[in-house]
């Protein structure tokens, strides 16, 4: 057995000690026909009838989320737009989409949640705090999948949030802030849902056309949200405490290190550019090899040179040469002209334009001695997110509380919690995708790591509720 099978099993049993219902059910996996029904099933909730435990008691840290339920619901959310490879399409706007908003809606007003879309689509669904004054806690993600996408991108933050609000419910516990489950609009297909709350949302963008067929402001409207009113959807700066968003990793690094909790660092910034190689078109026989200027040549070297400079300065920045075009593109032609893209990513700003620097520097001479210039134009910049720091030191709390290996790192895919981090600190928790694999039908992770990041979650909520 290795440490992260036994860091689960423990973090089983000591869930079990609080909840002895709950043993079985997550010993016995997500298998059971038809799930568990135990005191804590939501059908059983007596609504708007909580017994008021105060918030950071022992009580409250002892809520564990029901592992049978989660796992029902996530099966449930997969029939929404599952096509026969075993996968779903449920892109944004689609009537997939639209049934399974309506269904998770349905849930959260079980569990005494006000929901709402809001003119960005966004489903949020309120719970009033104790304390009237305190901004709202929120958490969530999305339902929405690419084309031919995999069960668990988005899904496991969604249910598990739902889990969360249930699991609240269901013990009576209310909090100290208000609370907020959020289910973002169109996170696939631009984050449009979570870039409208922060403004970032422009009006060219409701033009362009979905994998739904239609465009996203026909889209917004499908689902209940109104374009012509999305600067009506920005939350100003401050008013939500603090958001926290749980997510699949979407690559291997957990798994393959037998992590059971990502602490996510930040969303990392991302700087792309058209890098030009220029040296001289000439015939491919007639012409010698030492009186070249073989664009192509020069482009090859960069390539490597991006490569080795990026790995030898200390950090996790990563660049990548994605498309190279050359021209005139014949086989009998040397080409005079190499276009190709480098894009750099990294968690700082600076980062990047450190790495951006050291390329270029070490591409010069390379570049003399091949008889080419180079130019570079850039395109493209997405800044750099962090998370708030005081929240992952809750997020790791939470974890060791629960006797699971936790590890920092940084995500090197989007998420909606980088918009959301433009106008509240926010906190990112990461579970591992079996073999890294996400955004295909293939994409999965365990059970015990679905309900692990759920139990992450509601504890870090709690400790935020505290604070
Ligand atoms: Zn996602």
């Amino acid at each position: 057995m290795d440490r992260r099978h036994f860091a689960r099993l423990s973090a089983v049993a000591m869930g079990g000690l609080t909840l002895p219902g709950e043993l079985a059910a997550i010993v016995a996996g997500w298998a059971l026909p038809g799930g568990l029904k135990g005191e804590y099933a939501w059908s059983g909730l007596p609504p708007g009838a909580p017994t008021a435990l105060d918030a950071g008691t022992a009580a409250g840290q002892a809520l564990a989320v029901n592992a049978a339920r989660l796992g029902e619901h996530m099966r449930t959310l997969s029939t929404f737009g599952r096509n026969a490879s075993g996968g779903i399409d449920r892109v944004a706007f689609s009537d997939a989409n639209i049934d399974a908003l309506d269904w998770v809606s349905g849930l959260l007003a079980e569990a005494g949640f006000s929901p709402e879309i809001d003119f960005a689509g966004n489903l949020m669904a309120r719970r009033p705090g104790l304390d009237s004054d305190l901004p709202p806690l929120m958490f969530g993600s999305h339902i929405d999948s690419v084309p031919g996408g995999g069960n668990f991108d988005g899904q496991v933050g969604s249910m598990g949030a739902l889990e969360v609000a249930t699991t609240l419910a269901a013990a009576g516990h209310n909090t100290r802030h208000p609370l907020t489950v959020a289910i973002f609009s169109n996170e696939e297909g631009g984050k449009t849902g979570s870039r409208a709350l922060a403004g970032e949302v422009e009006r060219f963008e409701l033009d362009i056309a979905t994998a739904s067929g239609f465009t996203i402001g026909e889209g917004l409207r499908r689902i209940g949200g109104n374009p012509e009113r999305l600067n009506d959807a920005r939350l100003a700066p401050g008013s939500i405490a603090a958001f926290l968003e749980l997510h699949v990793e979407q690559g291997g690094v957990m798994d393959s290190d037998g992590i059971d909790i990502g602490v996510v660092e930040g969303i990392v910034g991302i700087m792309r550019w058209n890098v030009t190689v220029e040296g001289e078109t000439n015939h491919a026989g007639t012409t010698p090899m030492d009186r070249r200027r073989d664009a192509m040549v020069g482009a090859a070297r960069f390539v490597d040179v991006a490569h080795r400079t990026t790995r030898a300065i200390p950090g996790r920045q990563v660049a990548t040469v994605g498309s190279l075009q050359a021209e005139p593109g014949a086989p009998n032609v040397i080409p005079g002209r190499v276009t190709l893209t480098l894009e750099i990513r990294d968690l700082s700003m600076e980062g990047i334009e450190r790495t951006f620097d050291a390329i270029r520097e070490q591409a010069e001479p390379m570049a003399e001695e091949a008889g080419v210039s180079l130019s570079y134009d850039r395109f493209y910049t997405s800044r750099a997110a962090p998370t708030e720091p005081r929240i992952r030191d809750l997020i790791e709390a939470s974890a060791h509380d629960l006797a699971l290996v936790a590890r920092r790192m940084p995500s090197g895919a989007g998420h909606d919690a980088q918009s959301i981090a433009l106008l509240a600190p926010v906190g990112m928790i990461f579970v591992p995708s079996v073999r890294g694999i996400s955004h295909a039908p293939e994409e999965h992770t365990e059970e015990a790591d679905v309900v692990n990041g759920a139990n992450v979650l509601l504890r870090t909520l709690l400790s935020l509720d505290q604070a």
